[in-house]
Formats: C-alpha cells, sequence, structure tokens
C-alpha cells in the first residue's frame, strides 16, 4: 500500500516479524530502505513499478541506516536483481555490505531532481544515519520509533540525545519512516512517564485501535512525535538517560 506525500511516494514494505522497509519514489527515482528480507524487497518494488505502469523495474538506490542483519540481509541480492546503487555511511563501511556510494555525514544524492541527504545519527550504533528526502521524509531506521527510540547499543546519552535533537529540528511536517512497529509497547512506556500528556493519550488510544485492526501505524508525522515521544521530548541527556535506563527495565 503506497501513500503520496509531498510529491514522494511511500510504500511501507513488512519483513521478518515487526521490521518495516520503505520505498520511496520521485519523479521517476526509486530508492529503498533497509531491506532485510531480499524477496520481500524484489516482489515489493516489481508490485510499485507494476501500480505505476512504467516499463521495466527499476531501483536506483538501496539505502542503509545502520549495520544490523535485520536492516541490511537482502541489500546484495536486491541491488543486483535491479543494478541498484547501495548506500551507506563512510564512516561505518567495514560493518555494511560493500557500498557504491559511501556518504559522509551531510552528503548529497540527486533523487529525481529533489535532493537526498544523509545525515548521522548515532546512539542506535556509532554509525547509524537517517536519510532525508528533500524537506518531506526522513528514514529514521532504528534511531527513532514512533513513541520511542531504539535501544543504545553503542552510544552514551550525550550522542543518543543529540541525534535525537537534529531529527527533533526537522520540518514538524517530516514523515518519519521509521525501522519497527513497536509503537504499541513504546505507548505503554511513554504513558507510564508522562500520563498527563492529552496528546499522547490520543496517539495511545488511536494506537491501541489500529493495532486491533491489524494496521500498521507508522509513517508518522513528526509533529506527532513532538508532543507524545517522551526521548523526543527529553530536555537533557541526562533525562534521556533516565529514560533510556526506565525502558530497558520495563
Ligand atoms: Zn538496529
Ligand atoms: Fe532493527
Amino acid at each position: 500500500m503506497s501513500i503520496a506525500y509531498a510529491g514522494f511516494t511511500i510504500t511501507r514494505v513488512p519483513m521478518l516479524t515487526d521490521n518495516y522497509a520503505w520505498l520511496v519514489g520521485y519523479e521517476g527515482a526509486t530508492a529503498f530502505i533497509d531491506p532485510a528480507d531480499a524477496n520481500a524487497a524484489i516482489l515489493a518494488v516489481e508490485q510499485a513499478i507494476l501500480a505505476v505502469e512504467q516499463d521495466g523495474a527499476k531501483l536506483d538506490y538501496v539505502l542503509l541506516t545502520h549495520h544490523h542483519d535485520d536492516h541490511i540481509a537482502g541489500a546484495k541480492t536486491l541491488a543486483a536483481r535491479f543494478g541498484a546503487k547501495i548506500v551507506g555511511n563512510e564512516a561505518d563501511a567495514a560493518r555494511l555490505p560493500s557500498l557504491d556510494i559511501a556518504l559522509k555525514d551531510g552528503g548529497t544524492l540527486d533523487f529525481g531532481g529533489s535532493k537526498l541527504k544523509m545525515i548521522a545519527t548515532p546512539g542506535h550504533t556509532n554509525g547509524h544515519v537517517a536519510y532525508l528526502f528533500g524537506d518531506a521524509i526522513a528514514a529514521c531506521g532504528d534511531t527513532l520509533f514512533s513513541l520511542g527510540c531504539g535501544r543504545m547499543f553503542e552510544g552514551t546519552p550525550e550522542i543518543f540525545h543529540a541525534s535525537l535533537h537534529r531529527l527533533a529540528a526537522l520540518s514538524p511536517d517530516t514523515m518519519l519512516l521509521c525501522g519497527h512497529e513497536y509503537t504499541l509497547a513504546n505507548a505503554r512506556f511513554a504513558r507510564s512517564v508522562d500520563p498527563d500528556n492529552e496528546a499522547l493519550m490520543a496517539r495511545a488510544r488511536e494506537v491501541e485501535l489500529m493495532r486491533q485492526r491489524g494496521e500498521p501505524t507508522l509513517p508518522v508525522r513528526l509533529a506527532v512525535e513532538l508532543l507524545t515521544n517522551p526521548f523526543l521530548r527529553a530536555q537533557t541527556p541526562e533525562e534521556f538517560a533516565r529514560l533510556r535506563a526506565a525502558k530497558d527495565k520495563f
């Protein structure tokens, strides 16, 4: 199922148990983010291309947010199938599949006349990055989830907090493409630490209903997370550290 947003086409591609990979299109350019499962990814690309009745399946970029297997395992096979270029963080190249394009923080690519930009968002892992499509979309992997954030496997609270601030500073209309459907469990924790937040209560109720109906809770607009996500709302690294430690034990 595809969503049209600010001229972009966003296709959510569920994989493994609770991963979301994403296919983004703009003016004939296409990019696939975090292909854990090559077969599911290939099928999604073929279906999306059939849907717009283009001649021949086409994929320009395979974008990798970080080195964990549930985000990269299908990258080589997917890229080979469509002749796409694998893109990732130059600083983490040793842990990623062989990169065709290694970007530095702030590095950009042309994307159908729009700009595709990589920004460093370390914390979940040291080499984690997000991809910005124009000022409309952020593919943020396991850095930011709806109502939560990734586990702090490698970073420090200072580093992770700074990465979340970087995302929080984007346009509130930015559509967030997160790497996992963790929203329902995240909502339980968020409510426990911010029980008087009415926007959070409303989002939590909405999420419960969506999950009861078997619907995805993503993508989500940054504006929603700015009002509801306790990790994004943490004012200091210390506050972030307290929340992250509490969530790990929740
Ligand atoms: Zn991860
Ligand atoms: Fe993951």
